[in-house]
């Protein structure tokens, strides 16, 4: 794979689909919602390992999610998604269980997650219990072969260092987005990497604004229209030699979104290629 490769963000539903969407595109790689669990089974996934071939389309990462995420406004989601609201840790880490499990029979070697919002205070029992739940889904990830990432946003990237040398598990690291990090009002983006820079697996593209108030989130833009700042971020991800691919992921559906695509292709080939 090139250094920083371009690709996009699809849905899993129909991974077939998916893959030649991506290629008609003219991009060479993905990375995919988790489909469900029936995708796992040997002649469903050799189907996808044969398109990925015919179409030359890497998928480079299967993002996990639960069902009963929503990602409306900041209390919702604190709420409702990932691993961190206890009620439904247990349900859900054993569906990750289930994508890992798709992941590893399609040959992928990296998930990626939204866990949710972290506590900051080390001292909370709940603090403790999400670095326990994240051992078990990385351990477990680990044995087939599959790397985590973390999806940058909801936290400092201090606060995330911390936590991914607390849960201490080599397979961890950071799915970097950085217009979630300017979404949630979390932290800024490019003095982020040199926090947490040595610990990426992926990074999307995608490009937003600071809240405009405090507890909402800031608005998603068009890449190179937010405030992400995309020259200086390609540069930034090359100065901490970073090498894997870049996935465009833009949140809008229809006609815009390809539109938004393809204008996104052409501003980062000029970037990666500067
Ligand atoms: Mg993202």
């Amino acid at each position: 794979m090139q250094p920083l490769a371009l690709g996009v963000i699809v849905p899993g539903s129909d991974p077939l689909a998916s893959l030649a969407r991506v290629q008609a595109l003219g991009l060479s790689t993905c990375q995919m919602m988790a489909p469900s669990a029936a995708w796992a089974a040997p002649e469903k996934a050799e189907q996808v390992r044969a398109a990925s071939r015919d179409t030359g389309v890497a998928i480079t990462c299967i993002f996990h999610h639960f069902p009963g995420e929503t990602y409306t406004d900041i209390p919702t989601i604190r709420r409702m998604c990932g691993l961190v609201p206890a009620q439904f840790r247990q349900e859900r880490l054993q569906i990750a269980r289930q994508q890992a499990d798709v992941a590893a029979a399609w040959g992928v070697d990296t998930m990626a997650a939204h866990i949710g919002f972290v506590p900051e205070d080390r001292e909370d029992p709940e603090y403790r219990a999400i670095v326990l739940a994240m051992r078990e889904i990385c351990d477990y990830e680990h044995e087939l072969g599959l790397r985590f990432g973390l999806e940058t946003g909801q936290e400092k990237s201090t606060d995330l260092r911390r936590f991914i040398l607390d849960v201490n598990r080599r397979n961890l690291g950071v799915n970097f987005d950085p217009a979630n990090m300017l979404l949630y009002g979390a932290d800024r983006p490019l003095p982020s990497l040199d926090v947490i820079g040595e610990f990426l697996f992926g990074v999307h593209a995608k490009d937003g604004n600071w809240p405009q108030t405090p507890g909402t989130l800031g608005q998603e833009m068009p890449l190179g229209q937010g405030e992400v700042n995309f020259p200086a971020f390609i540069a930034k991800l090359k100065a901490v030699g970073y090498s894997g691919p870049l996935t465009i992921e833009r949140e809008i559906e229809g006609e815009q979104q390809t539109a938004d695509i393809l204008a996104a292709i052409e501003m980062l080939r000029g970037l990666i290629a500067g």
